[in-house]
């Protein structure tokens, strides 16, 4: 199996290099990203299939590892080539899973991959406005998702609600408790119907997606931009739940099975979020 390529190569690029020959040559580092990708693309897709949920994770775990990297070069003022390689390889790893969770997507019916904006669904609670223009700034003060809420459900928590673990984090509060963007970005999608009920995707200008699902209402059209803090919508218990509450999930690419932890997530762009 080709599996043996990942257990070795990445730690030895990916790791902020001591010294040059501490890391790999990047021609290698891209062998190895092929090799990955070219492996996640070879797993029996499906997104029941522990194989392929398993490789996605492994790939997101690199992903965030690029990222981090990525960050550090910036954080030490590292030369503008090594900063564009770095991220090259970041956005190489996320390319493949897109790629790969797309297709898996689109075969599940998943509406964010097969009709974006809803339309296709029964969207009975959506009253979406105008697109909204709000101009996207890089420097905007991010904030949580939802003011007065009490935590449930965290991120990788186990239970009989979920197949696998929690995707996300939930926060208990009432039918009607406004959703905000947590940062300024694009509203990627608004679907409804699956077990996600009416949710909104929003992109933001750092490349990651932040979910908000189970919506009693939506105020935003695909497309659209946000503003950190502009309200959504509205928090409900459409889809899936057993009570009211709000699932807001960080992903790296718009579909399922790329999400990260949000909470360390929102507390790298300032954001406190407690119980
Ligand atoms: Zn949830």
């Amino acid at each position: 199996m080709r599996r043996e390529h990942h257990a070795r190569l990445p730690r030895m690029c990916f790791a902020p290099a001591r010294k040059p020959s501490a890391c790999l040559p990047s021609a290698l580092a891209a062998v190895w990203i092929a090799g990955m990708l070219v492996v996640l693309a070879a797993v029996p897709a499906g997104a029941g299939s522990d194989a392929f949920r398993k490789e996605t994770k492994r790939t997101v775990r690199a992903h965030e590892k690029a990222r981090t990297h990525v960050d550090r070069l910036r954080a030490k003022n590292a030369g503008a080539t090594e900063v564009r390689s770095a991220e090259r390889r970041r956005k190489a790893i996320r390319a493949g899973l897109w790629d790969a969770l797309w297709s898996v997507a689109r075969d599940a019916g998943d509406p964010v991959a097969v009709d974006p904006s809803g339309r296709a669904g029964r969207c009975p609670a959506a009253r979406a406005r105008a697109r909204s223009r709000a101009p996207e700034r890089r420097d905007a003060v991010w904030t949580a998702p939802i003011h007065r809420y009490r935590l449930s459900a965290g991120y990788a928590a186990r239970g009989s609600r979920w197949a696998h673990r929690h995707t996300g984090q939930d926060f208990a509060v009432p039918t009607g408790t406004p959703v905000y963007a947590v940062g300024p970005g694009t509203v990627r999608a608004t679907t409804c119907g699956d077990g996600f009920g009416n949710q909104v995707i929003v992109r933001h200008p750092d490349g990651y997606f932040t979910q908000y699902a189970h919506l009693s209402r939506i105020d935003v059209r695909k497309g659209g931009r946000v503003a950190a803090g502009q309200r959504l919508g509205l928090a409900g218990s459409t889809g899936n739940t057993t009570g009211p509450h709000l699932h807001f999930e960080v992903r790296i690419t718009p579909y399922m099975g790329s999400a990260v932890s949000p909470l360390p997530w929102l507390r790298r762009k300032s954001v406190q979020v407690g119980g």
